[in-house]
């Protein structure tokens, strides 16, 4: 049967695909160290699974509103007002069926066919296709380890043309954990203003912050700023609610109002119970943010120990999100253990899980060869074990 041409140039997430081959190999009883997806391996605290029940007792398992419950709209602008001092109003923010559908809903509702969308790499898998998704150009500027993986002023001047629609920024950024400095940020949040550029700032990693970094919404620099700047964020990273499909867009009222019409002839809502859990993980207790970090702060320190001590390794320290990203082109074209030879990051990570059976995701998903990306986001007793394989198969 015909598929569509848009349809058949999409690539599958390679996060996920990577994903589904060690699953794949888990089934034939081969025991596989999987750090391929970025999904916390903590399960959703126990209050918010609590709320979703008594949504359920309580009978909120109809529609919803297109662009989400009143009370979740507004328990988004109470936590961003809370955490960064900046204020909403409900008309502005539109609940989605997680952080990617909220992507893919600004890229609709924003870009024209053949508009150009800046993107620093190494990018999130997804951005690129789904900038191509909606018939506009990928805009790939390359930063690198040394700069800690942050696009430069200069870097983004010289990326515009008068077809640029729109820049996406992930800080914390998946893969590389990099979180920009607050001044790095100011510059090309007023280079965006002066060249009217929109911003789509994705900050679903904002509370996976270590220790001597910080964050800073790209929404707080000033009224121009905001009024120019679009956030994606959601629940599935902080809270453990991956499965849960919750996240949102805070944009202006008239970019809020085209998602919310898209969303109505497109998904008519996002999960009532799934909303209502979301509630109570904005507006209840936090601890359990904080919990987590703890351990993601000691996983990330054991990782980045261990790979320190391994020649030939070079990396950025992450700052924030549950990535290792590290550089390993100095064993391309070297016999490695069971004596085999790889020439690139996805032949890399093709042997490794065939011969040590460490599932680790190519470097070339996220536009940056050379390079493979660790999620820490699994037990200690795995990265260990995982630690220990790769370091064996690298001789
Ligand atoms: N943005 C980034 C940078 C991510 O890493 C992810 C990963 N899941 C998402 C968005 C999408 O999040 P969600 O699961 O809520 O769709
Ligand atoms: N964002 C996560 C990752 O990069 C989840 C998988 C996906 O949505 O691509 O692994």
């Amino acid at each position: 049967m015909y598929t569509s041409h848009l349809v058949n140039q999409l690539k599958p997430s390679a996060t996920i695909a990577a994903a589904g081959k060690a699953r794949e190999l888990r089934a034939q009883g081969v025991n596989v160290l999987e750090f391929t997806l970025g999904e916390p391996d903590f399960t959703t605290p126990e209050h918010i699974c609590e709320a979703a029940r008594k949504a359920m007792a309580d009978g909120h398992t109809h529609y919803t509103p297109a662009t989400g419950l009143p009370v979740l709209k507004e328990a988004v602008c109470a936590a961003f007002e809370r955490d960064y001092g900046v204020a909403y109003k409900p008309t502005e923010v539109t609940v989605s069926n997680g952080a990617k559908h909220a992507i893919h809903n600004v890229l609709t509702a924003c870009c024209e066919p053949g508009d150009e969308v800046i993107i620093p790499t190494p990018y999130w898998v997804s951005y690129s296709a789904l900038v191509e998704l909606v018939g506009a150009v990928p805009v790939l500027v390359e930063t690198t380890e040394e700069s800690g993986f942050c696009m430069t002023e200069e870097q983004f001047r010289s990326a515009i043309t008068d077809k640029t629609r729109l820049m996406m920024l992930n800080s914390p950024s998946n893969p590389t954990g990099a979180v920009y400095p607050v001044e790095a940020l100011e510059t090309l949040a007023k280079v965006a203003v002066e060249k009217n550029i929109t911003v789509l700032s994705d900050e679903i990693y904002d509370k996976l912050i270590y220790d001597g970094y910080s964050f800073r919404s790209f929404a707080s620099f000033g009224e121009d700023v905001k009024n120019n700047t679009i956030i994606v964020n959601g629940v599935s990273k902080a809270y453990a609610m991956t499965g849960w499909r919750i996240g949102w867009t805070i944009a202006p009222e008239n970019v809020s109002a085209a998602i919310t019409r898209l969303q109505s002839q497109q998904t008519s809502n996002p999960c009532s119970i799934s909303q209502y859990a979301a509630v109570e993980a904005l507006n209840g207790p936090q601890d359990c943010i904080a919990d987590m970090l703890v351990q993601f702060q000691s996983r990330r320190d054991y990782v980045l120990g261990r790979l320190r001590k391994i020649p030939g390794l070079t990396f950025a320290d992450p700052g924030g999100a549950f990535y290792a990203f590290f550089n390993v082109s100095h064993y391309f074209g070297k016999t490695l253990s069971g004596g085999v030879t790889v020439s690139n990051s996805t032949e890399f990570c093709t042997a490794l899980l065939e011969n040590a059976h460490v599932a680790l995701v190519t470097g070339d998903a996220f536009g940056a060869p050379g390079y493979v990306r660790l999620s820490f986001a699994t037990s200690m007793e795995v990265i260990e074990a995982g630690l220990n394989a790769l370091e064996k198969f690298l001789g």
